[in-house]
């Protein structure tokens, strides 16, 4: 049977997520352009060039590993980088995202969330949501 879009897409989000390179999470992100078109993708891993935690270990604090960049904040600032317009995109992800790339998510114009599974799903970051009419989706099979 022919996958959805949003079956299709968060398959993606878990291949991408296998590049992660900090054992804590393995997140993976896509952005979809309003033509279903991937413009982006992201995963947990250290600023690009950079030793990754698979490589030197965790640099901890607090309790939380601070080398990594985000899935979704990856994914967002590579089109920041290369100039590619994210408004009205979807963001596709395998975990709900943190209040961090929450707010980052909806300030860059992205439209709609949608994610697999519901990890540390943050109230305030829902309600953030809910508040900007942001669409938020989970499909946990796939
Ligand atoms: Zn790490
Ligand atoms: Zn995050």
């Amino acid at each position: 049977m022919r996958k959805s879009w949003d079956e299709y897409f968060l398959e993606i989000t878990e291949m991408v997520a296998t590049r992660s390179t900090c054992d804590r999470a393995f997140v993976g992100c896509v952005l979809v352009n309003e033509d279903n078109r991937i413009i982006s993708t992201g995963y947990n891993g250290s600023i690009t060039g950079n030793k990754h935690c698979d490589e030197v270990g965790h640099t901890m604090r607090d309790g939380h590993c601070i080398a990594t960049i985000h899935a979704e904040m990856n994914a967002l600032l590579y089109c920041a980088k290369e100039g590619i317009s994210v408004k009205s995109a979807k963001c596709y992800v395998t975990h709900f995202p943190c209040l961090n790339c929450t707010k980052a998510l909806i300030q860059a114009g992205i439209k709609a969330i949608i994610y697999k599974e519901a990890y540390r799903v943050d109230d305030y970051a829902l309600e953030l949501l809910k508040r900007n009419k942001i669409e938020i989706k989970q499909i946990s099979e796939v």
